[in-house]
């Protein structure tokens, strides 16, 4: 008997019912024992896998190494930059027995770890000859949410976190450019989404930072996901955990320190961004199958239909992450929701009158398009069109962004849009219009956008002469 493929919840109905429907049958997640956990299936770890391979890269490539810190953290560590201790208290778990005696000092478990690798690096540097430091971290950290989302926001979460040193200032502030930038090339070109690179503001910084810059995208509901951060932590933590060199002059100075990170969050981005009523799309270069076979016939047809798509699925694997679904359970309609609903980018059909023409069927699962390809053309026309799928997804998603763009000369305007999109307004640099407008609207300041000017039209809250060019919306 063939299994009932229950449809999904169309986006427009329900866009967070639509959500958990993909992941759940798309085979990405399951819910944990612990409530707020969730368990990374091999499909979607696939695709986590992918992102750090592209990360690790180019983290190499600016001169960075790779190091491990430990998960606990003592609280006289965890309490020490004032400012980082009150931005994340009422998101720490505790560990506070050890066997079955009660600790002496109780232990976090890291919601992020520069208080441990600030109490290393004070050891580690001496003299300005140790400088820089630039180090990362592969690791899982733990925010004790009240509310839960795979992917979005989970309670434990998969990540990688930056930590440097360097002598000057301006060093740390390039430093924490340039990694805003290899995020933004790695967001843009592996998973084809495209994002507003900018500044926090004060209110949305990071807990202890000088300045946060960040990456904001646009899903499918018109809501802003934070998609990576990159932090200029100036001397603060330098100071609160004595992170101190001797300079070539002879004189003590402090470091100047940055931290950057980037999560399993950008899955749920994934989805967002390019998923539709059938399910997920996935940009070819995230992937886990780029290419499904689906032979197709009955009888003695068959046999020889599935032959020539192993064969076939044998040579095409040496270039490509294919997949030839040969089960005999499922009929061919039932295969090709199955991999649309998984996002599959590419699906080769194989028939009998295919097989005696010598060509195959591509079908294409971000446009639909069905093209019939001769045997002999057949992989570097699926190298091109998995290249035209990775780009129409990335296009599909800028106009999006563009076509739900809009410049507001006052926040009411957003009621016109039903709060839904990126809003670019005049902000005077206030917190109190931040608060007001949030408690009203539900709305935040996600950025002040890189390479903006003012409009001149004053403060979308108040009215005043505005300060920065910001990009509002409301966020995941
Ligand atoms: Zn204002």
């Amino acid at each position: 008997m063939e299994k009932l493929l229950k449809e999904i919840t169309p986006k427009s109905q329900d866009y967070s019912q639509w959500y958990t429907d993909v992941i759940k049958k798309a085979d990405m997640v399951d819910y944990a024992p612990v409530k707020g956990f969730m368990v990374m299936k091999p499909y979607s770890y696939r695709m986590w896998e992918f992102i750090q391979a592209a990360l690790d890269q180019k983290f190499r490539e600016t001169g960075h190494q790779n190091a491990y810190f430990p998960l606990l953290i003592p609280e006289h560590l965890l309490i020490k930059e004032a400012e980082h201790v009150e931005g994340f208290s009422a998101e720490v778990a505790w560990v506070t027995m050890g066997g079955n005696e009660v600790l002496a000092e109780r232990l976090a478990v890291r919601p992020t770890s520069e208080t441990v690798v600030g109490a290393m690096y004070s050891q580690w540097i001496q003299s300005y000859r140790d400088l820089p430091v630039l180090i990362n971290q592969w690791a899982n950290v733990l925010r004790w949410e009240k509310s839960t989302r795979p992917f979005l926001r989970t309670t434990e979460f998969l990540w990688q976190e930056g930590h440097t040193v360097h002598r000057t200032a301006a060093e740390a502030e390039a430093e924490t450019r340039q990694q805003l930038g290899i995020y933004h090339e790695m967001m843009e070109n592996l998973l084809a989404i495209p994002v507003v690179a900018g500044a926090k503001s004060a209110g949305e910084r990071f807990a202890g930072a000088i300045e946060t810059y960040t990456l904001e995208a646009l899903m499918g509901d018109g809501k802003a996901l934070q998609s990576a951060t990159s932090h200029f932590l100036g001397q603060n933590f330098a100071r609160a955990f004595d992170i101190q060199y001797l300079d070539e002059d002879g004189t003590l100075k402090f470091g100047w320190t940055t931290s950057w990170g980037s999560s399993t969050r950008l899955i749920g981005a994934l989805i967002m961004v390019h998923g539709d009523d059938k399910g997920l799309r996935l940009p070819p270069r995230v992937a886990p199958i780029q290419i499904v076979i689906v032979p197709i016939g009955r009888g003695k047809d068959r046999e020889q239909v599935t032959r020539y798509a192993k064969l076939l699925s044998e040579q095409l694997s040496a270039t490509f992450r294919v997949k030839l679904d040969d089960r005999d359970e499922f009929t061919p309609g039932y295969k090709f929701n199955d991999w649309e609903m998984r996002g599959v980018p590419l699906r080769i059909e194989i028939g009998p009158r295919d097989l005696a023409q010598q060509q195959v069927i591509v079908a294409r699962r971000d446009t639909g398009e069905k093209i019939a390809v001769s045997e002999a053309s057949l992989p570097d026309t699926l190298a091109n069109l998995l290249d035209l799928v990775q780009d129409t997804l990335l296009q599909q998603a800028r106009q999006y962004q563009q076509e739900n763009t809009f410049a507001v000369e006052n926040y009411q305007e957003m009621a016109h849009h039903n709060f839904k999109g990126f809003f670019m307004g005049d902000w005077c640099g206030q917190e109190t219009c931040a608060d007001q407008l949030k408690q009203e609207t539900s709305v935040t300041i996600r950025c002040l956008p890189f390479d903006t000017e003012l409009a001149g039209t004053g403060c979308i809250v108040c009215g005043r002469p505005g300060q920065h060019r910001a990009l509002f919306a409301r966020a995941y």
